[in-house]
């Protein structure tokens, strides 16, 4: 069996990334190979390389954006030296719709001789990485809102097992509510009832993956991720087994069922919501005809 230790000596290569999506999808405290970390410029008449400042696109929480918005850099020309030594450097972005959010990220960076790419570590960002949590997640996973605040404490600082126990664990506890939810949604489209006691006997089942397995065929169809069952998704992710797998693969792991699980509460909310609107409007043209 090969430790830690020995997989790093015997594979020193570093994972490889453009500088967008080291910016926007990594998170802190990972060592990666940026092709194109700079760029060859002359911005005061003197040609050198500088930090290639792309443009990103990451979350904005300002009222008027509250989304996925364009942020460019504000830093001015951050000149990379190219020297053995890396360089510790605070970039700076501010969102291009508001201009008021900012992104700053802690970089180390290290520009190979006469090329731009180079290496780049990631100390810290601010706001912390990834997205926000949205309030209709913690709504879902109700009394274990800190356990899943502690799950992404780790992932934004790249502790992968740390994350990937923590949402296992929240998602396991949390079973019954999610599958309440579900059996919600099956009420309101008056699915069939032998669709609906698969969600009750799923529900009785105390172990989560013989649950899983019994609650799968009773999903309806607004729920489907992109065309897969969302239980069938975290359930396969969860049972993976955490001892086999190195940090980085559990990172990514922790990361998908994250994003499993607010695309899950979103279309909960989603599904629910039309529901009451169109009885509203059904009711409202009923109400028309007398
Ligand atoms: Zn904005």
């Amino acid at each position: 069996m090969t430790t830690e230790a020995q997989k790093t000596t015997a594979s020193p290569t570093l994972p490889e990334a453009t500088l967008v999506d080291f910016l926007e999808t990594h998170p802190p405290g990972q060592f990666v190979q940026i092709p194109d970390l700079a760029i060859w410029a002359s911005p005061d008449g003197f040609q050198s390389w500088y930090f290639s400042q792309p443009e990103l696109q990451l979350h904005c929480t300002n009222e008027r954006c509250n989304g996925i918005r364009v942020f460019r850099c504000v830093s001015g020309k951050i000149h990379l030296a190219g020297t053995q030594k890396y360089e510790n450097e605070f970039v700076s972005y501010r969102c291009s719709n508001c201009q008021q959010e900012t992104k700053v990220f802690a970089l180390a960076m290290r520009r190979e001789k006469d090329k731009g790419k180079g290496i780049c570590y990631k100390y810290g960002e601010v706001p912390v990485f990834g997205p926000p949590t949205p309030s209709r997640l913690i709504k879902l996973i109700g009394p274990n809102r800190d356990v899943f605040l502690k799950g992404r404490n780790c992932e934004n600082q790249g502790l992968g097992i740390g994350a990937f126990v923590y949402y296992r664990r929240v998602v396991e506890n949390q079973k019954n509510r999610i599958l309440e939810e579900i059996k919600k949604v099956l009420e309101k489209i008056h699915a069939k009832p032998d669709v609906i006691s698969l969600l009750d006997q799923a529900i009785t089942e105390t172990q989560f993956s013989k649950a899983m397995g019994i609650a799968k065929d009773g999903i309806p169809e607004s729920l489907l991720i992109d065309g897969h069952n969302p239980l069938g998704l975290l359930h396969s992710a969860l049972s993976e087994g955490v001892h086999e797998l190195t940090d980085e693969e559990c990172l990514e792991l922790a990361g998908s069922i994250r994003v499993v699980l607010t695309e899950l509460s979103e279309r909960l909310s989603q599904a629910l919501k039309d529901e009451a609107e169109l009885t509203k409007a059904v009711g409202k043209l009923l109400n028309r005809k007398k």
